[in-house]
C-alpha cells in the first residue's frame, strides 16, 4: 500500500497551471493573479483627516491643557466629498470631518472629544496639545502610487477586490477556472425520485459539484453511468473533451463491475497518458484510480474517487482539491489548514497499518479546540461527515487517549 504522502506526491506531479483569463474584477473572487497590478495612482488620493475634530496648525496648541487650553479662530467647516478653499493661518481652525481633505495650512487634527466650541467667539478651545500630523491619513498611506499593490499568485479575496476598486481597476488578468466534469457510476445509483428495488438516489455527484464549485471551479454535471463498459468509457472521453478535469465516482475496487479502472486505463492508451491504480493506506479512501489523459489542448488529470460517499468526499479532499488549485495557480500545495484539538472522549482506534481519518465535530471551548466523532464512522454514513468540520489524522497505534490531543484537518469554518 501507498502512503498518503506518496499518493498526493504522484498526483501532484501531474498538473500544470492554466492559461490566464481577463476577467471583470467583481467575478474574480478566489482567483489568482496571473500578472502583478501596479498602482496608477494613490490611495487615498488626498491627505485627509482620521477623526472628527479640528484641523490646526500643531505649534499653535503647545501647552494646551484642560485647565489652560488655547483658543483658536473657527474660519470654516469641512465635510467629507468637500473641496477645501480656505487656508489655515497662524491662530486659526477649521471643523473638519472624518474623510474631509485636510486644508491648506494645517498639520494636525485635534479630535472634537478634547476640545470645546465658543460658537459666541466663532472660536474653539483646544484642551490639549498635538503634534505635527496626528490623525491626518496623508496622500499614497494605503496604497503608494507606482507601487505593486498585488504580485502575480495573489489569491483575490474581498479585501482584495477592495483595494482594486479604489485603484479604478476594473479587469484582471487571473489564471482561468478549471472545468471539473462529475459523473457517477453504478446500476443502483438513480438521480431522484421514487426508489426501484434496489436503487438509492446519487449523493455523490451532487456533494462533489459542490465541493467543486466550492474550491473555485466550474463545475460541470456529466451525469450517470450504468455498471456498463462502453458507457463508463463514452462518458469519461466526453469528460476529458470537454473538461479540464473529471472525477468520477464508483467502480474503482475489485468488484466484478467495477469498469471505471478499465475505462481510464483503455482511454490513457488510445490518447496518450498515464495511468495507475494504488491502494493508499488510508480509511477511509483507499482505492485510487487516477490518470492523466491527453485533452483538447492539454492534459487532463481523471479522479476515480471511490463509491462510498464518505470515502469519495475524503478522496476528494486529499487527492483532488489540491490538485484543482495548483491547477488554478494556487502554489499552496498543502491540506486544509491542520489543528490540535483535545479529545475528551478520545479517539481509540484499532491497528491495522492505515492513518485513519476520522469524522470529528470541532468547537472551541473556553478558548481550546475540542474534538469529538460526528456519528457512526462507517464509510457510507454520510450524515457524519455532514455534521463534521473536520478528519482527524490518527497514524497507526491505539489512536488518542481521553483528554490527549489530536491532530485534525479541518473541513470548514466552525
Ligand atoms: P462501488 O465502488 O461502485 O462498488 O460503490 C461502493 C458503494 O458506494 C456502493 O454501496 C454503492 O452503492 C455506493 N455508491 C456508489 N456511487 C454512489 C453515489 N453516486 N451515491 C451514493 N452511493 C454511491
Ligand atoms: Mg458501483
Amino acid at each position: 500500500m501507498m502512503t498518503l504522502d506518496d499518493a498526493r506526491a504522484m498526483v501532484q506531479s501531474a498538473v500544470s497551471v492554466l492559461d490566464p483569463i481577463r476577467i471583470a474584477r467583481d467575478d474574480a473572487i478566489g482567483a489568482v493573479l496571473a500578472v502583478d497590478i501596479v498602482a496608477s495612482e494613490a490611495v487615498p488620493p488626498f491627505a485627509n483627516t482620521a477623526m472628527d475634530g479640528y484641523a490646526l496648525i500643531a505649534a499653535d496648541t503647545r501647552g494646551a491643557t484642560e485647565q489652560n487650553p488655547v483658543r483658536l479662530l473657527v474660519i470654516g467647516d469641512l465635510a467629507a466629498g468637500a473641496a477645501p478653499h480656505q487656508m489655515i493661518r497662524r491662530g486659526e481652525a477649521i471643523r473638519i470631518m472624518t474623510g474631509a481633505p485636510m486644508p491648506q495650512g494645517a498639520d494636525a487634527v485635534m479630535m472634537v472629544e478634547r476640545t470645546e466650541r465658543d460658537d459666541a467667539n466663532q472660536s474653539v478651545l483646544i484642551q490639549s496639545a498635538a503634534k505635527s500630523g496626528d490623525h491626518v491619513r496623508r496622500a499614497g498611506g494605503d496604497v503608494d502610487a507606482g507601487t505593486v499593490v498585488f504580485a502575480a499568485g495573489t489569491v483575490l479575496r474581498p479585501a482584495h477586490l477592495g483595494v482594486l476598486a479604489s485603484l479604478d481597476i476594473a479587469m484582471v488578468e487571473v489564471v482561468r477556472r478549471a472545468r471539473v466534469g462529475v459523473l457517477s457510476t453504478g446500476d443502483e445509483i438513480v438521480a431522484s425520485g421514487a426508489l426501484g428495488p434496489g436503487k438509492i438516489r446519487d449523493s455523490n455527484r451532487p456533494m462533489l459539484l459542490a465541493m467543486v464549485a466550492e474550491a473555485g471551479c466550474e463545475p460541470v454535471d456529466l451525469g450517470i453511468a450504468p455498471d456498463n463498459e462502453a458507457t463508463i468509457f463514452a462518458a469519461i472521453r466526453v469528460g476529458v473533451d470537454t473538461c479540464d478535469a473529471l472525477l468520477t465516482s464508483g467502480a474503482v475496487s475489485v468488484g466484478d463491475y467495477d469498469f471505471v479502472k478499465v475505462a481510464i486505463e483503455r482511454l490513457a492508451n488510445e490518447r496518450g497518458g498515464e495511468y495507475g491504480w494504488q491502494q493508499v493506506a488510508i480509511k477511509p479512501a483507499k482505492p485510487l484510480a487516477f490518470a492523466t489523459v491527453r485533452g483538447a489542448s492539454r492534459n487532463v488529470p481523471i479522479f476515480g474517487l471511490p463509491g462510498n460517499p464518505v470515502s469519495s468526499h475524503v478522496s476528494y479532499e486529499l487527492f483532488a482539491r489540491p490538485v484543482l488549485r495548483m491547477m488554478m495557480g494556487h502554489t499552496d500545495t498543502a491540506l486544509r489548514p491542520i489543528v490540535q484539538c483535545v479529545a475528551p472522549r478520545g479517539l481509540l482506534r484499532r491497528l491495522d497499518g492505515k492513518l485513519h481519518l476520522d469524522r470529528v465535530r470541532v468547537a472551541s471551548v473556553d478558548g481550546a479546540l475540542e474534538c469529538e466523532r460526528s456519528g457512526e464512522q462507517a464509510s457510507n454514513v454520510l450524515s457524519g461527515m455532514a455534521a463534521a468540520q473536520g478528519l482527524a489524522m490518527l497514524s497507526d497505534g491505539e489512536g488518542v487517549q481521553p483528554g490527549d490531543v489530536a491532530t485534525v484537518m479541518l473541513l470548514s469554518d466552525l
